[in-house]
């Protein structure tokens, strides 16, 4: 549809106005004057015939028809007036304008014919005579003799004409000042009802853009004035709930963001329509190209596409626990629910994510604690068992045997208090550490190794091992001296039980790079390689049957570890099979 500007369409209504109104006036005033000219000039013609009857009325009497004539034309030509004398039968008599003789009978003329019935005829026609459209009055001239002549007076239209045209053109330039003004009235009101309009059109573009800061400022005409203050007022609610909304948005977001669990939005067509940093950094996407894709192009895991099918088909709440194979094995606990929307329609699925890889490791070290231990306990009872059946089934009575039993079970009774001993350790490191830090006190390192050495001398000897101590006197570390004695201890230990007799074991103290270094070497056994990383785990036994025997209980580095950590600091070993080990213990030098 082609669109009209408000000045287009204001204008030709004006001017038609104007138009018809003008034509209108010119009509009437026209008609009006030309019958008010033409009565006026006929009530003169009148009153002329009846003025100068008389006089006709003795010429006729006389029948001196020349002097008809002549006063004919002398009348006339004085008066402007057409005068004709016609005698009872018809016959012109005298003429202003033409020769009488040459005229026809004036009988049929239509005044002529009135007159004779003894009143005034009238009557306006073209003159063939005159060739133009001329006023004709008669009046009937009563003659002594019975007889009855008549007076004709006439005139010319032409000058009404003349009179009308001027008359008219004056009209026609009043009628075009007043369009032209009609004109600049229009282009004046156009300008003045556009303008408000403009400013109302500008201020809701504003508006649209989401710019609330300005109001629009229309005063007048009082109805845009009120156009205005309602979309101002329009504007500003809007204004007040896009700051609710988008409030509410960057709560929602806050909230979202700062939890730890993972949240997916989905919508029936499985496409991502939300998430947060937790889900993003889980599912290993980028929060720029995964709004409003499909999930599956986005998170290439069959299990979590397949339980978001699921929520979406059953429209009912699941949980389920899903494997991500990433670098790592993640352990995800997924729940679902269907997203429904003010009518309760569902529009799509939230899924939260939920890692427990943590929860599934510590699971599953503690079912392997429970087995390793109940292992390692079994061993010793069973056979303390077997030994005091053997006793009582009649060995008992054997005192060489007797002792050599009793021996074992005394050994194996060690064993098991070595091993409760080493749990209990190990628990009550854990309680500390899970409650409060212990407590750590600067104190001389050199005096901690010494008295560790002391510990474990009277088994050196017995190998014939010797134990070098390097470590600067004054060399402090923030430590707890007995714990730290302990973990120093279970190294010395490892490393005697472990090197062939006659063999050295150096202990330093040392400072590097910001840590204290404690460090046990021995020129034992080594270790292989694919054992270091899980040496420090509990029950974790190298050459099971050998440290059995050697009255290992695969706790001792696990101790070291948590003493280590206690710390603040963290154990470490090289180990070369064949050459021997160096167990190390790091610690944060606080200077
Ligand atoms: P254990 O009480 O049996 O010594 P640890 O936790 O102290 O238990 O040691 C775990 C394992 O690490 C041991 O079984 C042993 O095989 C190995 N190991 C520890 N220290 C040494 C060492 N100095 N040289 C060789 N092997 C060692």
């Amino acid at each position: 549809m082609r669109r009209k500007r408000l000045f287009w369409q204001l204008f030709p209504t004006f001017i038609i106005i104007a138009v018809v109104s003008l034509i209108a006036v010119i009509w009437f005033a026209s008609t009006s004057f030309k019958s008010f000219y033409i009565d006026q000039t006929r009530k003169d013609l009148i009153s002329h015939a009846f003025l100068i009857e008389n006089k006709f009325r003795n010429l006729m009497l006389r029948g001196d028809t020349e002097e008809i004539d002549s006063v004919c034309q002398m009348l006339g030509t004085k008066s402007s007036t057409r005068i004709t004398a016609i005698n009872v039968s018809g016959k012109v008599l005298g003429d202003t304008e033409e020769y009488p003789a040459s005229m026809d009978n004036h009988n049929d003329r239509p005044e002529v014919i009135e007159a004779r019935k003894g009143t005034v005829g009238s009557s306006i026609r073209y003159s063939h005579t005159l060739r133009q459209e001329m006023l004709y009055v008669a009046i009937p001239v009563e003659l002594p003799d019975g007889n009855q002549a008549i007076l004709r007076m006439s005139l010319s239209l032409s000058s009404i004409g003349d009179a009308l045209w001027s008359i008219n053109t004056r009209i026609i330039i009043g009628g075009l000042v007043i369009v032209a003004i009609i004109i600049l009235v229009s282009l004046f009101m156009t300008i003045r009802i556009s303008k408000p309009l403009e400013e109302i059109k500008r201020g809701s573009e504003r508006f649209a853009r989401g710019d609330f800061s300005q109001k629009i400022q229309v005063f007048d005409p009082l109805e845009f004035s009120r156009l205005a203050d309602s979309m101002n007022q329009m504007a500003h609610e809007l204004d007040k709930r896009i700051k609710a909304i988008i409030s509410q948005r960057n709560e929602q977001e806050a909230v979202l963001a700062s939890m730890v669990e993972g949240v997916l939005a989905v919508d029936m067509e499985e496409r991502i329509i939300g998430h947060n940093r937790a889900a993003r950094e889980l599912l290993g996407i980028s929060s720029k190209d995964s709004e409003r894709r499909i999930l599956h192009e986005v998170v290439r895991n069959i299990d979590l596409q397949r339980f978001v099918a699921r929520v979406l088909s059953t429209r009912e709440s699941a949980e389920e626990e899903i494997v991500l194979r990433d670098t790592h094995e993640k352990y995800i606990q997924v729940h679902g629910t269907v997203l429904r929307d003010a009518t309760g329609e569902g529009i799509g699925a939230l899924v939260v994510l939920n890692d427990v890889t943590r929860l599934h490791r510590l699971e599953a070290i503690r079912r392997d604690f429970v087995a390793n231990v109940s292992h390692e306990l079994k061993t010793p009872v069973t056979s303390i068992k077997g030994f005091v059946e053997t006793l009582l089934d009649g060995a008992m009575n054997e005192p060489e045997s007797a002792r050599r039993f009793l021996e074992v079970i005394s050994r194996q009774a060690d064993r098991l208090n070595a091993i409760i001993e080493d749990l209990l350790t190990l628990s009550r490191m854990e309680q500390d550490s899970g409650r409060t830090k212990i407590s750590l006190r600067m104190e001389p390192l050199n005096t901690v190794l010494k008295t560790a050495i002391q510990v474990c001398e009277l088994k050196a000897q017995e190998s014939n091992i010797r134990i070098k101590l390097s470590c600067a006197e004054d060399l402090k570390a923030k430590m707890n001296a007995p714990l730290l004695e302990q973990a120093i201890i279970n190294l010395i230990d490892n490393a005697i039980k472990y090197s062939e007799s006659e063999s050295v074991v150096a202990i330093s103290g040392s400072q590097e790079n910001g840590e204290i270094i404690i460090k046990v070497t021995d020129r034992g056994p080594g270790i292989a390689k694919e054992h270091l990383s899980r040496l420090f785990e509990r029950f974790y036994l190298v050459d099971k049957a050998r440290s059995r025997k050697l009255g290992g209980t695969g706790l001792g580095l696990a101790i070291v570890k948590h003493i280590s950590q206690a710390h603040g600091g963290y154990p470490e070993v090289e180990s070369t099979p064949g050459k021997g080990s160096t167990f190390s213990i790091h610690l944060p030098a606080d200077n």
